[in-house]
């Protein structure tokens, strides 16, 4: 790794410290906005004269390809964008398995996409019709005071969920395509979609760097550079990640750049394992060998950070298969609790994997004895996409080695399918429209 590229990453640090609070331990006060922001129509108007081909969801392992009536501009700051290029996310197959909730029948799903402006609102200003962007999964409205400190999936004005309020106590951002908990606004695995503040939520690409590359900016490229900034990856540190699915994979490639010591990744699938030590990462895999104890000799005392890049609905043991199906948990724990054990004492634990509500068993004693720090959250897209851009564009990085397989948008619910039972070594499918070249 030359010199640039680690000032670089420095860089980018530094002024993603000085935007917001999460790059320090100093919490700052965060006043409301002085005049409340308007939240944004669900649902937009339609043209019944153009159909949208999108996939939809239909129940537990049912995705099913629709035509629907094409979105139009319904507020001055949205933008119509068609889309080119779409692909299937880790945590869609939680919609998919019906393990999460607020999801209706012919929910639009799908919150990785990009393509060309189609139209645009009188309110927007940075990009014009015929620009090519790539499209934030998390909808924000870059105005609120949580937009504004560069957290902005934690925006106020994007999700009218009264649930998540419930639930949570407050509400994050929206999020396309991924049910009423996050809004209830349609997701992306369509040829037409509509981006409400299409300012903040949409990424110009100028060159001519082809989809595969740049796509991901929507989501796992963020999410993965996310858990490095959360983790607090810098020149010379130990980490572990746990999942090797396209998140923890770009979690072990940013862990790299940044100038991680050693990486150890932990799945249980070959082709998966193979991708992490393509990019450098030592691996575990834990239906063959004890991972604690194998972490333990890799890296003696433990990883300074470790990543959970799986999320809560992937129970090991028979104890806690019970408990979710018997609906007296609905997250295991014990992936994070394997973390919080092999994690070196004073380390930090950085959850990007979805956690959904509430989890038995969950070690509170080990972390607080240890001195352990656990960051998490959803990804601040907008935060650092220019920069990650950057990266990309000058081929600093290539995400394209997550890329198994290319299908058209048409045979969406197969790639559900292939994704959801790693078929024919699926990592992730990349949906292509019509209107892509
Ligand atoms: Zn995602
Ligand atoms: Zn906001």
């Amino acid at each position: 790794m030359s010199l640039l590229e680690l000032d670089l990453s420095k860089t980018i640090d530094k002024r993603w410290a000085h935007q917001n609070a999460l790059s320090s331990f100093a919490t700052v006060h965060i006043e409301p906005p002085s005049k409340p922001i308007q939240m944004p129509q669900i649902h937009p108007k339609t043209d019944p004269t153009v159909m949208n081909t999108v996939l939809e969801w239909h129940g537990a392992k049912s995705i099913k390809v629709n035509k629907r009536p094409r979105p139009l501009i319904t507020e001055p700051k949205d933008a119509i964008i068609h889309v080119t290029s779409t692909t299937v996310c880790g945590s869609d197959l939680h919609l998919y398995h019906n393990e999460f909730a607020g999801l209706e029948k012919n929910d639009i799903l799908g919150h990785e996409c990009m393509g060309i402006i189609e139209s645009v609102g009188s309110g927007v200003k940075n990009v014009k019709v015929g620009d090519r962007v790539v499209v934030s999964a998390i909808i924000s409205c870059g105005e609120c005071q949580y937009c504004t400190q560069g957290l902005f999936s934690l925006c106020d004005y994007t999700n009218p969920s009264k649930e998540m309020e419930k639930n949570y106590g407050h509400h994050i951002a929206g999020v396309f395509g991924y049910s009423h908990l996050l809004g209830g606004y349609d997701g992306c695995q369509a040829e037409y979609v509509r981006v409400p503040f299409a300012d903040v939520n949409t990424l110009k690409i100028t060159s001519d760097v082809k989809d595969e590359k740049v796509l991901f900016l929507s989501d796992i490229i963020c999410t993965g550079w996310q858990a490095t900034v959360l983790g607090g990856v810098q020149e010379g540190t130990t980490v572990a990640v746990w999942g090797c699915g396209p998140v923890g994979l770009m979690s072990v490639m940013w862990s790299r750049y940044r100038g991680a010591k050693k990486i150890v990744a932990i799945d249980c699938y070959e082709e998966r394992l193979e991708k992490a030590r393509s990019q450098g990462a030592e691996t575990i895999n834990f239906s063959k060998t004890d991972t604690l104890k194998t972490l333990q000799q890799l890296i003696p005392g433990g990883p300074d950070i470790c990543i959970d890049a799986a999320g809560f609905r992937f129970a090991k043991g028979v104890a806690h298969q019970l408990q979710r199906g018997l609906q007296l948990e609905t997250d295991t724990p014990e992936i994070l609790r394997e973390a919080i054990m092999a994690c070196r004492k004073g380390g930090t634990i950085s959850v990007v994997g979805d956690y959904y509500s509430t989890a038995n068993q969950f070690p509170i004693g080990a972390l607080m004895e240890k001195g352990l720090t656990i960051r998490c959250g959803q990804l601040h897209a907008q935060s650092y996409w220019h920069d990650l851009l950057k990266i990309v564009e000058d081929g600093k990085i290539d995400p394209t080695f997550v890329i198994t397989h290319t299908m058209p948008l048409e045979q969406g619910d197969d790639a559900y399918k292939m994704f959801d039972e790693k078929e024919d070594g699926a990592i992730k499918i990349v949906l292509k429209t019509k209107a892509a070249k």
